[in-house]
């Protein structure tokens, strides 16, 4: 449980992070709270040769109000999440992720970058349409949740790019509803389920059925322009798992995921029109 050697550079600022990451290279990571690059480093399943860590990084972290959303920063800690009563569903989120210690240290940015389909916030990130605002060498742009999350471990973000904020659009007017289904308290999510419902606007996103944090596409179709009663809540839900290749591992069966999806996906829905 040792790493390999590294390199260790800390970064005053953004532009310094992206030069740092232009200076060492392929092999050069980013780090923030380390909770997820760090175990993977001690089981040497990744092997960084030099971490640049933007944790000191001034101006990107906290919550603010911004056109009727939110913006928030990417060093903004998963307990600020839980400890802001005005995200709503992001709260919720936030709240269940691993246990107090990994909440006070692991950060949004770093779980959207990270890109693992266990992961819980950029579940709630895909289903609330946000967007990514990321800085390389060439400037700034946006990434849509819809186009980031490319393949396991795998994002839109280029080598040398630092995500800087995340923009919540308006949640004004939506019930939402959240479900995460774990072995014992505090673990990683078997299957989570985050639902969004404002008429017949319906966002259906999943943790941990696919490669990726993914929308539950089949449960929106068939709900999209009717009413969101129990009756048709019910029909949707046994759709869940279409179109979704959820990974088999320890805790549970691809078709074990299955069901819970469906399950789990009635149960956030009814939540989120309750
Ligand atoms: P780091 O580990 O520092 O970085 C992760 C990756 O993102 C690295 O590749 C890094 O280069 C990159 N990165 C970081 N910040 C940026 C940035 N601003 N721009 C570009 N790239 C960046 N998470 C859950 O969602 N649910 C859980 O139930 C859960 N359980 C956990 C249990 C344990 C015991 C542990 C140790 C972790 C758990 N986590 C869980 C992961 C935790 O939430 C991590 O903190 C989080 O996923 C990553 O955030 P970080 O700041 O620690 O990222």
């Amino acid at each position: 449980m040792i790493t390999a050697p590294f390199e260790y550079r800390r970064a005053g600022s953004v532009d310094e992070a992206i030069s740092l990451l232009g200076e060492f290279g392929e092999d050069a990571k980013l780090i923030a709270g380390g909770h997820s690059l760090l175990p993977l480093m001690k089981l040497r399943l990744a092997a960084p040769t030099t971490l640049i860590d933007i944790g000191g990084v001034s101006g990107l972290e906290g919550v603010e109000a911004n056109g009727g959303g939110f913006r928030i920063g990417a060093l903004t800690r998963h307990v600020t999440l839980q400890n802001s009563d005005e995200l709503g569903v992001i709260q919720a989120v936030a709240a269940g992720i691993a246990d107090q210690q990994v909440r006070n240290r692991g950060t949004i940015g770093g779980s959207i970058a990270h890109g693992d389909p266990a992961s819980d916030l950029p579940t709630a990130m895909l289903a609330l349409d946000a967007t990514f605002n990321v800085t390389g060498p060439g400037g700034e742009r946006q990434i849509a949740a819809g186009e980031f999350f490319q393949d396991y471990l795998t994002t839109a973000l280029e080598s040398q790019e630092v995500l800087t904020s995340i923009d919540v659009p308006s949640m004004d007017g939506f019930g939402w509803g959240y479900e995460k289904f774990t072995r014992r308290a505090e673990d990683w999510a078997m299957v989570g389920v985050v639902a969004l419902v404002k008429g017949d606007d319906v966002r259906v996103a999943f943790t941990n059925m696919g490669s990726t944090a993914l929308r539950a596409t089949a449960v929106e179709e068939a709900l999209k322009g009717g009413t969101v009663d129990a009756d048709a809540i019910a029909a949707a839900s046994e759709k869940a798992a279409e179109g979704t290749e959820p990974p088999g591992d320890l805790n549970a069966t691809p078709e074990y995921k299955a069901h819970l999806a469906r399950v789990l996906t009635k149960r956030a829905l009814t939540a989120a029109v309750s």
